[in-house]
């Protein structure tokens, strides 16, 4: 680590402490701590996340000047637009703010959430890849639940990052999440390094569960030693939202009752089809089967082709053949 990223990371950390008094102790404030508070978030919840308020009237760049800042660190810290006169401005303008932190716990960027939505601005605005902040590299709360996770909890994907924070005031403080991108393999390998149970807890909206698949084959794609499980989450909730109406303890349900890989997909495929068709129903066996043949185990095959073969009335030895001929061939 070079002096230049201590010195971003510093920045960092005193442009945490200036948003973070701002909403707890100022005026300015006020507005985006009654948001906060309205959404549940309680202050012990606000002091272990830092979250600050970047207020309209930008204060970030007056604040290092008078510290006398040098102007290319500046710069290089993704806090700041620029214009073409090379003038810099803070990027973040009234919103709420949440710190960044990478797995060794130092704050490398920010994201920052209008307190109501506007379909001109971007809800959640991150800062910009930098020297020390690339969004592919980092996990969202690794560095406070690593230590729960490498404790026997399974490490809880998910979308955002409220669900995230939400989960932990709950009591449930092996989640992270990725910065709104879909999960990339640095991060499924920055999982693999301290556990091998994952489950993915994605919103339950279509969006949500569109990403559940691509995880899934993420997951499959770069390795089968993970053992990965998936919540869906009912009517259209995220976990914040499931949370914050049902409980901590509703939740911990959803997470016993967390599904193999391939049942997701089975339910997932099977919403593509209308099933009243007999030409759908042939359809959605012939690609059930396929799902089918991809799992490692012969007796859940087995008991998924049972399954099968209840749920539509048919020969199960008809479906039998369909599925040998797609086994993979073990030398
Ligand atoms: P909230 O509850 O505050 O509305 P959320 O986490 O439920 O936030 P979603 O719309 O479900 O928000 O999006 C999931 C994640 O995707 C966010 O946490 C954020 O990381 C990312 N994201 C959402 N909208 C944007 C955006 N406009 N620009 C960048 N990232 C975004
Ligand atoms: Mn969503
Ligand atoms: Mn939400
Ligand atoms: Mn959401």
């Amino acid at each position: 680590e070079n002096s230049r990223q201590k010195q971003l990371v510093e920045l960092h950390e005193q442009a945490v402490k200036l948003y973070h008094h701002i909403l707890t102790n100022t005026k300015m404030g006020e507005a985006a701590l009654a948001y906060l508070h309205k959404r549940g978030v309680s202050d012990e919840t606000i002091t272990t996340y830092q979250l600050g308020y970047a207020p309209a009237q930008r204060l970030l760049k007056p604040f290092f000047d008078e510290r006398h800042v040098d102007y290319q660190l500046l710069r290089k810290s993704g806090l700041f637009s620029e214009d073409e006169a090379g003038n810099l401005r803070d990027r973040f303008v009234d919103r709420v703010m949440y710190p960044i932190r990478n797995g060794s716990g130092q704050t490398v960027a920010f994201s920052g959430r209008l307190l109501t939505t506007n379909p001109e601005m971007p809800k959640y605005l991150n800062s910009p890849e930098t020297e020390t902040f690339n969004k592919r590299k980092i996990l969202f709360n690794l560095d406070l639940a690593r230590t729960n996770i490498r404790n026997q909890q399974p490490a809880i994907l998910f979308e955002g990052f409220m669900d995230v924070i939400s989960a932990y005031q709950a009591g449930i403080k092996s989640g992270i999440a990725s910065m709104g991108t879909s999960l990339t393999e640095q991060q499924i390998y920055d999982i693999k390094r301290i556990t091998r149970d994952v489950v993915i807890c994605y919103d339950g909206d279509t969006p949500g569960q569109k990403a559940i698949k691509r995880a899934i084959d993420e997951f499959s794609h770069h390795d089968t030693n993970l053992n990965v499980k998936v919540v869906s989450i009912p009517n259209g909730m995220d976990p914040d939202e499931f949370i914050r109406s049902k409980g901590a303890d509703d939740f911990n349900k959803l997470l016993t009752h967390a599904q193999a890989p391939v049942e997701f997909e089975l339910n997932y495929l099977k919403k593509q089809y209308n099933l009243n068709s007999e030409v759908d129903q042939s359809r959605y066996i012939a690609e059930a089967i396929k799902l089918i043949s991809q799992v490692n185990s012969g007796i859940s095959r087995d008991l998924y082709l049972n399954r099968l073969a209840d749920e539509f009335s048919v020969d199960k030895s008809l479906l039998q053949q369909q599925l040998t001929p797609l086994l993979k061939k073990t030398p």
